[in-house]
């Protein structure tokens, strides 16, 4: 088998003396999707949050085999990580195509100028994106601005999409449909690693996942086997 796209032997985030990621490890192979579910404050957000280089991290990663001791958030970008962060953090005041524009600075840096090309290929992703291309970010539903922060994300041909909690205060329906839309990225060639506190919605698309608590991983495996896991089930999943 080949190297794993993301690994991480043992990885570890402290916030001053507190430490909340306690030296996990965790792998994403190329074309996979894989979830990390988990109570709040168990970790989810600082672990991604690290890999991305917003954080100090020990224990290092692995990158498409090679490794990077201290991640930054200019290496990860410059080797295909995008991030979208659980607040979405969309300009407003920005139209959606402008919003997209932006996501593919990372493209023009590295000699690409073809984002024009690539926002067609986001619009055939998202063609909401596209009916609404010229209104203002601010103005879209819930479930709009999380599909522009993923296409926003996507913009720079990422490798690995991290996503914090994409369900974050969407009606069920649309959690269904943008989960919908991560789950066929998979045929783009891009692999996922999302974080949710839906566990049932993030197991359904998922390949494996992890139940991260209190900075630990409590239980792993592949998602069918997680959504049988009793403990899993009386934790995580309740009834239904
Ligand atoms: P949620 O789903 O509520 O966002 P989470 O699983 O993403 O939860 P984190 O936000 O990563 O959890 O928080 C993990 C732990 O780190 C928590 O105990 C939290 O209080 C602590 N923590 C998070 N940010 C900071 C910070 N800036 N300074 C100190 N401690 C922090």
């Amino acid at each position: 088998m080949s190297a794993p796209l993301l690994n991480l032997p043992k990885f570890s985030v402290y916030y001053g003396p507190v430490q909340a990621i306690h030296g996990i490890a965790l792998e994403v192979a190329e074309g996979e999707i894989v979830t990390v579910i988990g109570p709040n404050g168990a970790g989810k957000t600082t672990l991604l949050n690290a890999i991305m280089g917003l954080l100090p991290s020990q224990g290092g990663l692995t990158l498409g085999g090679d490794t990077i001791a201290r991640p930054t958030v200019e290496a990860m970008v410059r080797r295909g990580v995008a991030l979208v962060p659980e607040k979405r953090e969309l300009f407003g005041e920005m139209s959606v195509g402008d919003n997209l524009l932006l996501g593919g600075f990372a493209l023009w840096r590295r000699g690409q100028r073809d984002q024009a090309a690539r926002m067609k290929e986001i619009f055939a992703i998202f063609p909401r994106l596209e009916e609404r291309r010229a209104q203002m970010a601010s103005t879209l539903s819930g479930g709009e601005r999380q599909m522009l922060a993923i296409g926003r994300a996507l913009m720079s041909r990422p490798k690995l999409l991290m996503l914090d909690e994409p369900s974050l205060g969407l009606a069920p329906l649309i959690v269904r449909e943008v989960l919908n839309i991560v789950s066929a990225l998979r045929k783009t060639g891009v692999s996922v690693l999302l974080v949710e506190q839906n566990a049932r919605a993030a197991l359904n698309v998922a390949d494996r996942g992890y139940v991260l608590e209190m900075g630990e991983v409590a239980v792993q495996g592949p998602a069918q086997t997680l959504m049988h896991d009793q403990r899993v089930i009386d934790t995580y999943l309740g009834v239904g």
